[in-house]
């Protein structure tokens, strides 16, 4: 059985019973980065081997861990934070464990998307996620051009040292709308920061956090 299993998104205090347990009883953790895992499975005195699966061995370990799972053994799936699969490599192990008739079953938990979405007071009633938007200005801009007549409020993922590009291409190409942005979820320094793309640009630049961000917007509605 291969186990898709949510772990905190910051807090360590974010996981469920179940998770717990599954992760004390399977008989290998794949997860993104041993020693980020390492700090959970430590707080809850879980000592189950861990294994690496990450963006760049992803291809050659889901191999490995297919044999792992035909060889009738159970393996549970994390990645660094959240859901695996949502915008990290959990995706590739899980469809080729789906067409190799492996046993899958998910242990749903925290992810940051909704975690943002349900603090953002913005309208949840229908949303569409972007994931990343790309690195590269032009890219950028272009994926945004295409958002414009979107009447579902839009989620992104944004890294730090990206976010005051990320504004300033969303006010420049989406004609400046008010955005929700959800830093830190669930950690000390946890903030939900509302205003237009221009007054986040502005406070961002100044400040220049650190931590991880959860870009909303809606176009449509307020
Ligand atoms: N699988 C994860 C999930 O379920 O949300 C997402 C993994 S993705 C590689 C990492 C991105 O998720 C970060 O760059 C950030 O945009 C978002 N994220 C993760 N934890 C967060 C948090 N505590 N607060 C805000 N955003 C977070």
């Amino acid at each position: 059985m291969l186990y898709i299993t949510s772990t905190p998104i910051g807090n360590l205090k974010d996981i469920t019973l179940r998770a717990i347990e599954v992760l004390k009883e399977v008989d290998l953790i794949a997860a993104e980065d041993t020693r980020h895992t390492r700090i959970l499975t430590k707080h809850y005195d879980i000592d189950t081997p861990l294994t690496s699966y990450f963006e760049h061995n992803k291809f050659k370990k889901s191999e490995y861990l297919l044999k792992v799972l035909q060889e009738g053994k159970s393996v549970a799936l994390v990645t660094d934070a959240g859901t695996p699969g949502i915008s990290d490599p959990g995706y590739r192990l899980i469809k080729l464990a789906q067409e190799n008739n492996i046993p899958i079953t998910v242990v749903p938990g925290a992810c940051a998307l909704v975690a943002g979405l349900s603090l953002s007071g913005l309208p949840t009633d229908s949303f569409v996620f972007e994931g990343f938007l790309p690195n590269k200005s032009s890219a950028r801009r272009k994926k945004l051009e295409a958002l414009k007549d979107e009447k579902r409020t839009i989620i992104f993922y944004e890294s730090p040292h990206r976010i005051t590009k990320a504004l300033k291409d969303i006010e420049e190409v989406l004609g400046n709308p008010v955005v929700a942005c959800a830093r830190e979820l669930t950690k000390k320094f946890e903030e939900l920061r509302k205003g237009t793309a221009a007054e986040l640009y502005e406070h961002f630049s100044r400040t220049n956090p650190k931590g991880e961000f959860v870009l909303m917007l809606n176009l449509k509605r307020e």
